[in-house]
């Protein structure tokens, strides 16, 4: 079921002189989503080697993370175990996670924030939106060397740990840049100048944009659904309300405000979480599946 040969780097558009262009990491994999398939492959890899049985991980009800995890711990013959956050409740994420054979403990958020666990024992931890350093490891496999000619690289940030992986394949003269989705995620400056310590990069060519979180995480606004709408309508490629849509909506902004250089081009990874629409639709009503 993995996408078979290369992933896709498709044109968007042309406008205001910027060249648009997208990695397709959604199609990937249908259930291991985008960045999430990342992530995963070096934390499988390491829970082999250290004989682990199961894998134990963290999430909020709509997670990508979770449903990938479940799907990835299934197909590798790992128990998996997830500590989700927040009142017991049932949706499309966490039906697919229980239908993959992952077991759910809901926690309050209170103590949920408690959350801390070492591996051992057969069990490996995956901290919440598998961000460690070997997902940042995968992460930074992402590129490769179609990515070179463009000056700059775009994609959204949950953890952080994504970009982390990215900027560290790039190259000193390419700038990435980095749309938060939470609100108030000005920590997200030192978390990732901490990993690329950890891995002593020492460039600081990277952004984060704060401005199009759209007031947090998972909320949207008439304006971002409209965009989204139209954005697939229009080219034919799907996007997720939560981080792809922002991600993208603020591009569109930038581009239209003329942030960028002529000539400019940009490449923005998409990194999947298509089946947190669902989500988007059973809580608001709102269908943005395509
Ligand atoms: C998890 C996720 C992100 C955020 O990745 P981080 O590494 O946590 O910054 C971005 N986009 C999608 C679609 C995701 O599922």
């Amino acid at each position: 079921m993995m996408f078979k040969g290369t992933i896709p780097i498709q044109n968007i558009d042309e406008l205001n002189g910027v060249k648009l262009f997208i990695q397709r990491e959604d199609l990937r994999h249908p259930f291991i989503s985008g960045n999430k398939w990342w992530k995963l492959k070096y934390n499988i890899e390491e829970a082999k080697k250290m004989r682990a049985h199961t894998i134990l991980t963290f999430g909020g009800a709509f997670s990508n993370h979770l449903a990938a995890t479940a799907y990835a711990g299934k197909e590798n013959g790992f128990k998996t175990i997830a500590i989700v956050r927040g009142e017991e409740v049932e949706n499309a994420t966490l039906h697919f996670c229980k239908e993959q054979g992952m077991e759910l403990h809901f926690v309050s958020r209170e103590k949920y924030k408690l959350k801390q666990s070492e591996s051992g024992n057969g069990i490996w931890v995956i901290p919440e939106g598998g961000a460690n350093e070997f997902g940042m490891k995968g992460c930074s496999e992402i590129l490769d060397a179609r990515a070179e000619e463009f000056d700059y690289i775009v994609c959204a940030c949950g953890t952080g740990n994504t970009i982390s992986g990215l900027i560290a394949s790039t190259l000193v003269k390419q700038k990435i840049l980095g749309f938060p989705v939470l609100k108030g995620a000005e920590f997200l400056q030192n978390d990732i100048s901490n990993n690329l310590k950890s891995i002593d990069y020492k460039a600081q060519n990277w952004q984060l944009i704060f401005d199009y979180h759209f007031g947090g995480y998972a909320k949207l606004n008439d304006e971002l659904i409209s965009f989204i709408l139209d954005f697939q309508h229009r080219y034919k490629i799907p996007l997720d309300g939560i981080y792809t849509g922002k991600m993208m909506y603020g591009l569109f902004d930038l581009v239209g405000k003329y942030a960028f250089p002529v000539g400019s081009k940009i490449l923005v990874i998409h990194t999947g979480g298509l089946q947190g629409n669902e989500g988007i639709k059973e809580r608001f009503g709102v269908d943005l599946t395509m």
